[in-house]
């Protein structure tokens, strides 16, 4: 089953008339339910900009982008925020989280973004997540009271709460000592499995991306590698 499929992608940026600069020349790319793949490339490659179109963050100019063989490109932005909530969570570099609220506040702002109030289930399900990153005894706590690890795995814990079937993940552990990155990155690899959750990761960290079971290399806009770890299989 495919997750994400692209065809012809391509992004133009409009820095004034008459100067368009395309970032991503057509690409084509597949992303099947079980990935776990890596996005790899130099500094200005087009990372950021593929990975916001991945994540509906923005609209291709030209080319298609099926979630879950749903056609998106030409969806108004409403019908692609709904989407995106539905069926992508997020980790970022620097995890966001609401310094204002507990851990579990914290895993529940995608719920109540979409649903409103959680309910007791909800709330079930955050700890639950809380519980399986390692902070069952910190779900009342606030970040500013936790460590930068801490922090992050209550952002995936939130990033899973909507039980995404991908989950997108930029330079998730670029802020963190190398022990630490590693316990971030087996989270990932176990939600993988677990949750059954396809799995994106941009990272510059070589340790990281060749644990991952494909690395996609992005080179000035384009597509130059996609390659599959021997021992893994692909889904499509
Ligand atoms: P990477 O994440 O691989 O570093 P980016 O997607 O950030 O690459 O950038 C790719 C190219 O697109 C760069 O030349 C960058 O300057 C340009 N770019 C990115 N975002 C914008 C934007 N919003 N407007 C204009 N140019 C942009
Ligand atoms: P990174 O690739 O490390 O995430 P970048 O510096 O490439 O960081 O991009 C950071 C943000 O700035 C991105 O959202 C990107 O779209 C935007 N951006 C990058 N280059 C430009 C540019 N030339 N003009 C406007 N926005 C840009």
């Amino acid at each position: 089953r495919s997750i994400l499929r692209l065809e012809g992608l391509r992004k133009s940026y409009n820095l004034g008339k008459p100067n368009e600069i395309e970032v991503l020349h057509g690409i084509d790319l597949n992303i099947g339910a079980h990935d776990f793949a890596a996005l790899v490339g130099p500094s200005g490659s087009g990372k950021s900009t593929l990975l916001n179109m991945l994540g509906l963050l923005d609209a291709p100019t030209a080319g298609e982008l099926y979630l879950l063989d749903r056609p998106t490109a030409r969806m108004s932005d409403a019908e692609r925020t709904a989407l995106r909530g539905a069926q992508l969570g997020f980790v970022f570099q620097f995890h966001h989280l609401i310094q204002a609220f507990t851990s579990v506040e914290n895993v529940l702002m995608p719920l109540m973004l979409t649903n409103g109030k959680p309910s007791q289930k909800d709330r079930d399900h955050a700890i639950d997540l809380l519980s399986e990153v390692g902070l069952r005894d910190y779900v009342d706590v606030k970040p500013s009271d936790l460590s930068g690890g801490q922090q992050q795995r209550v952002a995936i814990a939130r990033a899973l709460v909507t039980r995404p079937a991908l989950l997108l993940a930029d330079e998730p552990t670029g802020n963190l000592d190398t022990k630490t990155a590693d316990n971030v990155f087996e989270l990932f690899r176990r939600f993988n499995k677990t949750l059954d959750c396809a799995v994106l990761i941009v990272t510059h960290d070589p340790r990281l991306s060749e644990s991952c079971d494909r690395t996609i290399t992005l080179v000035d806009g384009r597509i130059v590698s996609d390659e599959l770890k021997a021992g893994s299989s692909v889904s499509q």
